[in-house]
């Protein structure tokens, strides 16, 4: 189809999985996320395969400085963007509130709320500029059932819920759409990373789960994304069928 779409953390599970869901589709990518090697892969596996442009760069989305001064640059080399996906997240340690560090909760309100945030409000002007737009947020059912040990976590993606639906209501005027995509379980390395690398105790998280896959994810996102002009999908919550 042509569009260009901006996915941020697109070296892992849902993020990577959606930009081949997109490149697949026809769509030029953006991608964005620490690892510039992965990137650099994903790049020529993509183009080689599915003949799209695909432009990367090595972003930090918590850095406010860096998304100021690259977000622009990148976009501006690509002309436009129509789809931006907000998909750079972690939930990290997940102890009781009492045994939690400082330090895991600040990374993750760095991340999922303030990276989120940075990244937007780089990006929407552009969008307004041409009064056209998607943006995509990954929620969580976390944003919405607050769960034991997850309470940071589970803030930060109900703060992704509020400022979407926030971000709608500005926007309202223009052709902006904006979604938050809610899923539960996906099997990723999402766990290994919360977990601080420790393979049992991530693994373990899908013990006697037929966990969601993060494909099943990127085909609601690329769904969302081609509803015809007039509909806008708010937000899209997928459990697993055997979670409760
Ligand atoms: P992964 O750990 O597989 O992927 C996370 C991606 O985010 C990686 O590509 C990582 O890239 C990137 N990332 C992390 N921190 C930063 C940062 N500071 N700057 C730029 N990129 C960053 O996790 P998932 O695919 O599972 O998670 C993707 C999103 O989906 C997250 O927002 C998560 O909260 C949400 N989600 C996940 C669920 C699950 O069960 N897995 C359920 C519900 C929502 P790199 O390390 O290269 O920077």
């Amino acid at each position: 189809m042509g569009r260009n779409v901006f996915i941020t953390g697109a070296t892992s599970g849902i993020g990577r999985e959606t930009a081949i869901a997109f490149a697949k589709n026809g769509d030029n990518l953006l991608l964005c996320a620490r690892r510039k090697d992965k990137l650099d892969e994903m790049k020529q596996g993509l183009e080689d395969l599915y003949k799209v442009d695909v432009t990367v760069f090595e972003l930090d989305v918590t850095d406010r400085a860096a998304v100021a001064e690259k977000v622009p640059a990148m976009i501006e080399s690509i002309d436009h963007v129509d789809i931006l996906v907000n998909n750079a997240g972690l939930a990290q340690g997940l102890d009781a509130f009492e045994d939690s560090s400082i330090d895991d909760m600040e990374t993750m309100i760095d991340t999922n709320v303030k990276g989120l945030l940075y990244v937007s409000r780089t990006v929407l002007p552009y969008m307004l500029k041409r009064n056209i737009g998607h943006i995509i947020n990954l929620g969580s059912t976390a944003g919405i059932y607050a769960y034991a040990k997850g309470a940071v976590y589970c803030a930060t993606k109900a703060a992704v819920k509020t400022l979407s639906d926030g971000i709608r209501i500005d926007t309202i005027e223009s052709d902006i759409k904006v979604t938050t995509i809610q899923p539960g379980i996906v099997e990723t390395p999402f766990s290994e990373v919360r977990f601080h690398g420790d393979k049992e105790k991530a693994a373990a998280v899908y013990a006697g789960v037929d966990a969601l896959q993060p494909e099943d994810i990127a085909d609601i996102i690329l769904f969302a994304s081609n509803r015809p002009r007039r509909v806008q999908i708010s937000d899209i919550t997928i459990m697993a069928n055997q979670q409760a």
